[in-house]
C-alpha cells in the first residue's frame, strides 16, 4: 500500500502551543518500523492551479506570500511561515497523489490532511486548505479529461469535528456526497449542512457510535453511488482525546475504520484516507489510533491486490 507524506515540512510553532506536530513524524516512524508492506513516498506539492478548482486566487496569494488577514491567521491558529505554506500545499499533493494512487492499487493514504475547516477563501482549526476538496475537483477533471465521464465522489468525514469547509464547497453539488458524523456540541459551532450530518452527544461509547454509522452508510448507500470514497479517519473520537468529548474505545475506532474499508470493498470503490484529527492527552494514544487504522487499511490493499480481475 501506497502512502503520502509531507512531515519533512514541520511548521515552526511555539513551545506550548496546542498543535500536535509530532505526531506525523511519529506515525511515519511507527508504520516503517511495523507495517513494512507501507511504501512511504513524498508527494509533490499541489499547485496554484490545483488549489484553485476549491481556494480563491486571492486567498491561495495571501497564505504564499504571508499577506493573509491577521484574522484569518487566527482563526486558522498557526503563525504564518514560508514552512507553514509550503507544508499546506505538500499535503493537499499528498491526498491528491493518494487519490490517484487508489485508483490503481483500490486503497492509498496521506499520512496528514483531513483539514476539513478549510472554506475556499479562508482557513480555520488547524486548516488552511481543503485536501479532500481540491482532491475530488480534481480527480473529477483528470476522469472528464480521459474518460468523458463524470465521476461522483463521497467524502466519508469521521474525524470528531464538523467538516464544515467541505460541506459549504459541496454544497450546491450533486456530483460530491459529504457526509459528516460529528460531535453535536464540539467545534465548528455554527455547522454547515453536509448532504447528511450525523450529530452525536457528548460521551457517545462504540456501540452507539457504530450503529449511527451503520445506518450513515446505509444511507449513503442509496442516495448515492460514488466511483471514489474519500476516507477522514479522525482520531479524535477515542477516548483519550483532548477535544473529542466521545468515548470511543480502541476495538471501537477499529470497527469503524473497518465498516468504512468495507463498504468501499463490497461496492468496488476505490478508497483513499486522510488522517484528520487528533489530539490525545497522550500523543501515543493519537498515533496508535492511527497505526490501526493503516494496519486495517494494509488488509484491505491486499484484497485489492489479489482480487480476480
Ligand atoms: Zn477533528
Amino acid at each position: 500500500m501506497q502512502v503520502f507524506y509531507a512531515d519533512q515540512f514541520v511548521l515552526p510553532l511555539p513551545t506550548g502551543h496546542r498543535f500536535p506536530m509530532g505526531k506525523y513524524r511519529l506515525l511515519r516512524d511507527r508504520l516503517a518500523e511495523e507495517l513494512p508492506e507501507i511504501r512511504l513516498a513524498q508527494a509533490r506539492p499541489a499547485t496554484d492551479g490545483e488549489l484553485a478548482l476549491v481556494h480563491t486566487p486571492a486567498y491561495i496569494q495571501a497564505i504564499a506570500d504571508g499577506s493573509v488577514d491577521p484574522k484569518i491567521l487566527r482563526e486558522i491558529g498557526f503563525p504564518w511561515s514560508q514552512a507553514m505554506a509550503e507544508r499546506a500545499r505538500r499535503s493537499v499533493g499528498a491526498t491528491i497523489a493518494a487519490c490517484r494512487t487508489a485508483f490503481e492499487q483500490g486503497v492509498a493514504a496521506n499520512i496528514a490532511g483531513g483539514t476539513h475547516h478549510a472554506y475556499p477563501d479562508r482557513g480555520g482549526g488547524f486548516c488552511v486548505f481543503n485536501d479532500a476538496a481540491v482532491a475530488a475537483r480534481l480527480m473529477q477533471a483528470e476522469r472528464v479529461r480521459t474518460q468523458r465521464a463524470p465521476l461522483r465522489v463521497a467524502v466519508i468525514d469521521l474525524d470528531v469535528h464538523q467538516g464544515n469547509g467541505t460541506a459549504r464547497i459541496f454544497r450546491d453539488d450533486p456530483t460530491v456526497f459529504t457526509l459528516s458524523l460529528h460531535g453535536q456540541k464540539n467545534f465548528p459551532f455554527r455547522k454547515e449542512a453536509s448532504d447528511l450530518d450525523v450529530d452525536l452527544p457528548d460521551g457517545t461509547g462504540d456501540d452507539a457510535y457504530l450503529h449511527a454509522l451503520e445506518r450513515a452508510l446505509d444511507e449513503l448507500a442509496h442516495r448515492f453511488d460514488p466511483g471514489l470514497v474519500i476516507y477522514l479517519a479522525g482520531a479524535d473520537p477515542h477516548e483519550g482525546d483532548r477535544l473529542g468529548r466521545l468515548k470511543l474505545t480502541w476495538d471501537g475506532l477499529e470497527a469503524r475504520d473497518r465498516r468504512v474499508f468495507d463498504w468501499a470493498w463490497q461496492r468496488g470503490v476505490p478508497l483513499a484516507f486522510a488522517m484528520a484529527g487528533g489530539y490525545g492527552h497522550r500523543l501515543e494514544d493519537t498515533v496508535q489510533v492511527q497505526v490501526n487504522t493503516f494496519a486495517v487499511a494494509l488488509a484491505y490493499a491486499r484484497r485489492w491486490h489479489n482480487r480476480p480481475r
